[in-house]
């Protein structure tokens, strides 16, 4: 029958709409911004950077690799490398950036920094209550406005968080076996020789 279809449609938006006042699963809007969606677990935004501990500035992963700079599509990120090292999660001295700038007002919310990242130190945000009429001022980030500790980033994403957890510890735990056989080695080589 000619308009079948738009009928159809029509029944369905018509169904919707009344049922949006006596059932829940109808309503797809919440008053905003009194009211919130609970936020997906893979839901992104924009990123953060991951640190372990008390204290962002000595548990922040990030090595300054640069290698989320160079990846990253619209050059958004910001990284220059410090002089000195510091201990990383292995104990190894590395570098860590003096600055990690993100200009958020360019941000695509690609991913790509998270995924090309070897030190699981960059990850993913839900927040995207930004907006602001001053993009220079509100919208440039710098470390400290990024730094975010583990356990924040294991509530936002837990399976992630986990997998990222569990990566970090194999390698520390390679690491300290790696230590632990060359501390043998250099013991066994500086004892006196057997006398016969
Ligand atoms: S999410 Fe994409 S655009 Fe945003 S900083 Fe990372 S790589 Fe750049
Ligand atoms: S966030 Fe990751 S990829 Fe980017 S500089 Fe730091 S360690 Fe390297």
């Amino acid at each position: 029958m000619l308009g079948e279809g738009i009928i159809k449609g029509m029944v369905e938006t018509a169904r919707n709409f009344l049922g949006s006042y006596v059932r829940e699963d109808r309503l797809t809007t919440v008053q905003y911004p009194e009211e919130r969606e609970p936020q997906i677990e893979n839901a992104r935004q924009f990123p953060f950077l991951v640190y372990d501990g008390e204290d962002w500035e000595t548990g922040l992963r990030c090595v300054a690799c640069q290698i989320c700079e160079k990846e990253c599509p619209p050059q958004c990120i910001y990284i220059v490398k410090s002089k000195d090292k510091k201990p990383d999660y292995k104990g190894q001295m590395q570098f860590y950036p003096a600055i990690f700038d993100i200009d958020l007002s360019v941000c695509m919310s690609c991913q790509i920094c998270v995924e090309v990242c070897p030190f699981e130190a960059i990850k993913m945000d839900t927040d995207y209550e930004w907006s602001t009429p001053d993009r220079f001022a509100a919208l440039l980030v710098h470390k400290d406005q990024l730094a975010r500790p583990n356990a924040y980033y294991q509530q936002l994403h837990p399976t992630d968080a986990a997998a990222s957890d569990a990566v970090l510890a194999q390698e520390r735990a390679r690491a300290q076996a790696k230590a632990r056989a060359a501390a043998e080695l250099k013991t066994k080589a500086a004892a006196p020789p057997p006398t016969s």
